[in-house]
């Protein structure tokens, strides 16, 4: 295992990601062991079909980015990944084409800087339509995508949406989103280029608004000895520093409850979480390689 330690943001400045959030919510510990401790664990996954998958998501992303600036997505990767990537470019095209009148923002970045509450979100895209309703596009390249309950309650979406309508007002035609007129939408080429919309709401954003800052709230008031580790071996099985915490056995197959593990926190046949990103810089060493790891 290798890695770095880097000064950490302390947590109090710091702009929470969904991201954050998550790895907060499944194990404190991991939380703690990145954005506390700032140790950071670089690669990319040790199995080849897992770590090719990454490397075509995030070529997708950067064809698609090109697209929605107005340029020319070109190619990328060997012969075989680019037959697939613009394979899925088309797919992407004939879903969801330039239209003229429209606003178009990939890899947005918002921050949303209250005394209370420090967020952050990168989007892979936000779309304003010429009457101010907006939608947030998210492209996932998962083979299997969580169902659309798991989406709907992910940090992603919560953090997304919320972040949009509380921060993102330089991009609405009136000044502010209505959150009433926003919706989030995940968008997998490789589930036939079928969309998964969540609506928003203004009762949601409200409700958002609560739970994140209790959440943050939790977290500041939190002493560095307060991160426990989490229950579920399966989450420890993914995790960068399995070896860390459970010495360099950790590698070998995912071991039965009870075999000197904690007992799973997670119900049977749960999945584990789909992953989300982590906008640039947010992160203070490097954080490639992690983003992969799949989470709600
Ligand atoms: S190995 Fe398990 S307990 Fe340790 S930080 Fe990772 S998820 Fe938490």
């Amino acid at each position: 295992m290798t890695g770095s330690v880097a000064q950490p943001i302390p947590l109090h400045e710091r702009h929470f990601s969904a991201l954050a959030l998550r790895l907060y919510a499944e194990c404190p510990l991991r939380f703690r062991r990145r954005y506390v401790d700032g140790l950071a664990i670089p690669g990319l996954p040790d199995d080849p079909e897992e770590r090719r998958a990454m490397l075509q998501g995030e070529r997708f992303h950067l064809m698609a980015r090109r697209y929605y600036s107005g340029l020319e997505p070109g190619t990328l990767g060997a012969p075989a990944d680019r037959a697939e990537l613009e394979d899925w470019m088309q797919k992407l095209v004939r879903y969801l084409p330039r239209r003229p009148g429209y606003a178009y923002y990939p890899e947005l970045e918002l921050r949303l800087s209250e005394p209370a509450l420090r967020l952050v979100a990168r989007f892979d895209l936000v779309v304003v339509a010429p009457d101010g309703e907006a939608t947030i596009y998210d492209w996932k390249t998962l083979r299997h995508m969580p169902p659309r309950a798991k989406l709907e309650a992910a940090f992603q979406t919560t953090v997304y949406r919320y972040v949009l309508c509380a921060a993102g007002g330089a991009y609405a035609p009136g000044g502010a989103f209505d959150p009433d007129r926003v919706s989030m939408v995940y968008w997998n080429p490789l589930r036939g280029g079928r969309e998964e919309r969540l609506p928003y709401s203004a009762a949601r954003f409200r409700e958002d608004g609560r739970r994140l800052r209790q959440l943050v709230a939790q977290i500041l008031a939190t002493p560095p000895d307060g991160f426990p580790p989490t229950g579920d071996p399966r989450l420890c099985a993914r995790c960068e520093y399995r070896q860390l915490c459970h010495g360099p056995l950790a590698d070998r197959p995912l071991p039965e409850p009870g075999d000197g593990w904690p007992e799973a926190a997670l119900e049977p046949g749960q999945e584990v979480p789909v992953e989300d990103e982590e906008p640039a810089g947010a992160f203070d060493a490097d954080p490639d390689g992690l983003a992969g790891l799949p989470l709600p």
